[in-house]
């Protein structure tokens, strides 16, 4: 539905009026250093699904969480002494660490697509710090463009992709960087590039002395997106079933395939809601079958989020030991 989308000025009342959209859980375009970002509360399950929504993506990859101090991205993720080290180097900046994520942290399961880690950032934007100093919180934000499309640099290029979409745009004028932040893989001994980006790779070994490993080297996952596969319920899982059969449990989506006691999506057929509820369900479905048990999907429609439910649902009842649809690639997409 088109709504009008404010053009926040870089002043003290345009942070403020950010700040309090954020807050109501409404989605963002903030300027950092690196682009655009399409910003919305982090532990919000359904500001989460909407950033998905408004960029019309068509998968749960993992989004980046942006913080405003080091102390917050420690009670979010843990820090091997290696990755404090690449916060003490470059945070603020265009680098961007997947580290373990602490259980209980305040992220929601869409954010980190149900992996075990979290990908933190502190930009050095200082709008994109006045804003997350002012919200107190994490907010995720990928690229604020729709998905496909190039990343804005400019308030006028996010205004042009998502204008109508989103709640407000904060103009910072133009980004200085341009280009997404660098992401490093920091769980390991030793670092993983996951993404060029603004921050040089030779930089990074320079001031750290020590090697920077690519994707498919050595044993680690070479991308997120063979990570997220693994992410999925331990039993067998059936799509579109209209009904239960015995020994299922079933998830239901709208008012007809209604599911299990508490186990649907969204009982009006909202597919927002149900990308907020998509991974909760999921693991108390997971929980309720057992190791070996069966659970039944509602039929979800394949049409705006629900592409990406269905992209989620097809790698979670897609047989396990084998790659599962997508690319290998995929979990790297721009979007
Ligand atoms: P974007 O959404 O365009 O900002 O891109 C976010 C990037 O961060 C994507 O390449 C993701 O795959 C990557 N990413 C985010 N979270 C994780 C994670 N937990 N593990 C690995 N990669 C991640
Ligand atoms: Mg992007």
């Amino acid at each position: 539905m088109p709504r009008t989308t404010e053009l926040l000025l870089p002043d003290a009342a345009g942070i403020a009026r950010a700040v309090a959209l954020l807050r109501a859980g409404e989605l963002v375009a903030i300027p950092t250093e690196t682009v655009y970002g399409l910003a919305g509360d982090a532990a919000n399950d359904r500001a989460v699904a909407a950033i998905f929504a408004a960029k019309d993506r068509p998968r749960f990859n993992p989004l980046i969480v942006h913080l405003a101090e080091v102390g917050q991205a420690s009670a979010m993720a843990e820090f091997s002494p290696l990755a404090g080290a690449l916060a003490a180097a470059f945070w603020p900046g265009p680098l961007t660490l997947v580290l373990p994520l602490r259980p209980g942290a305040p992220v929601s399961p869409l954010v980190t697509a149900g992996l075990p880690t979290v990908a933190l950032r502190l930009p050095a934007h200082p709008l994109a710090r006045a804003v997350l100093d002012a919200f107190g919180g994490g907010l995720a934000a990928p690229s604020a463009n729709p998905s496909g499309r190039i990343s804005p640099v400019s308030a006028a290029h996010v205004m042009a992709g998502l204008g109508g979409r989103i709640a407000a745009v904060l103009d910072g004028g133009d980004c200085a960087v341009g280009l997404e932040s660098t992401i490093l893989d920091a769980t390991g001994a030793v670092p993983v590039l996951l993404r060029e980006g603004g921050l040089a790779v030779e930089r990074i070994e320079q001031r750290l002395g020590v090697g920077v490993a690519t994707r498919g080297g050595g044993a680690r996952p070479s991308s997120p997106g063979q990570l997220a596969v693994h992410y999925a319920p331990r039993g067998s899982v059936r799509l579109a079933a209209t009904a239960a059969r015995p020994g299922e449990v079933w998830i239901g989506f709208g008012p007809e395939a209604r599911g299990d006691a508490g186990l649907n999506l969204s009982p009006t057929a909202d597919l927002t809601e149900a990308a907020a509820r998509l991974f909760h369900l999921l693991h108390e479905a997971d929980a309720r079958a057992g190791p070996a048990g069966r659970i039944a999907v509602a039929p979800i429609p394949e049409t705006g989020l629900g592409r990406a439910i269905n992209d989620r649902l097809r790698r979670a009842a897609a047989p396990r030991g084998r790659s599962s649809p997508g690319s290998p690639r995929e979990g790297l997409e721009e979007g």
